[in-house]
């Protein structure tokens, strides 16, 4: 009997270690080129798998060993901040034929990768992707500098299928933000003082007429304002493990 709880045990045992990455929240979007999985990483950080290919967003290892994962066949820092720049991720997940877009100031910490500035285009492992604009307008620190400032941070529209799914960096509603067209997936970050209150976020997906709203970034925010806000409207909130 105690032989047989031992085996049962280790099975489940190496079952959890071979698992690995399979512990985090995964959805699946059907597009015109095939599904998409979104894995839920934890905070700003994703994976998308499109076409059998890896693309990584803010990969960073406080939320996940990332030694877990398979290689990036892209990866898309938004800005150079520790929750979204970690090089030590970046050397787990990559392998020669990596490509890595950033902005300059990532570019010069981590000293490799194509530098995107704001408003560019790009194609990352076969995705299109357009570089947007992500900065505070209001979130100021003591000395009157934004929390992020315009020019040094990017948020990713990435074309995929007949999708556009947006993933928005550390920023509020900005001009930039506001005249976006059919966006159909978005992650939006809530919090303040560094990025928006939840009314803010709701703002936004209202104005950019999203299907599918992740709340993300959202620290000690609570998502489920913006779910109550959004109840009863087209778009679908999905609260996921990404405090
Ligand atoms: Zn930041
Ligand atoms: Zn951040």
């Amino acid at each position: 009997m105690k032989v047989k709880v031992l085996v049962i045990m280790i099975m489940i045992g190496s079952a959890i270690g071979a698992m690995g990455q399979n512990r985090f929240e995964r959805d699946t979007i059907q597009t015109s080129g095939g599904n998409l999985v979104i894995t839920l990483i934890g905070h700003s950080s994703l994976l998308f798998n499109y076409q059998d290919r890896n693309i990584f967003i803010d990969p960073v290892m406080q939320v996940a060993d990332y030694s877990l994962f398979p290689k990036a066949d892209a990866i898309l820092v938004t800005h150079g901040h520790g929750d979204h720049l970690d090089p030590i991720a970046i050397e787990k997940i990559v392998k020669p034929e990596t490509e890595i877009f950033l902005t300059r100031l990532c570019f010069d910490k981590l000293k490799k990768g194509k530098v995107c500035p704001n408003e560019s285009f790009f194609i990352a492992a076969g995705v299109p992707v357009e570089t947007i604009a992500a900065y505070n307008i209001t979130g100021l620190r003591g000395n009157g500098i934004p929390y992020h400032p315009k020019g040094e941070g990017n948020g990713y529209v990435l074309t995929i299928g007949q999708l556009k799914v947006y993933v928005a960096g550390d920023t509020e509603l900005t001009p930039e933000m506001a005249k976006l067209k059919n966006i159909d997936i978005a992650f939006l970050p809530i919090g303040l003082p560094y990025t928006m209150a939840p009314g803010m976020a709701v703002e936004a997906a209202q104005k950019l007429k999203l299907k599918i709203f992740y709340p993300y970034h959202f620290n000690n925010s609570n998502p489920e304002e913006v779910v109550r806000a959004l109840m009863g409207t087209p778009i679908e909130v999905r609260v996921r493990s990404l405090k």
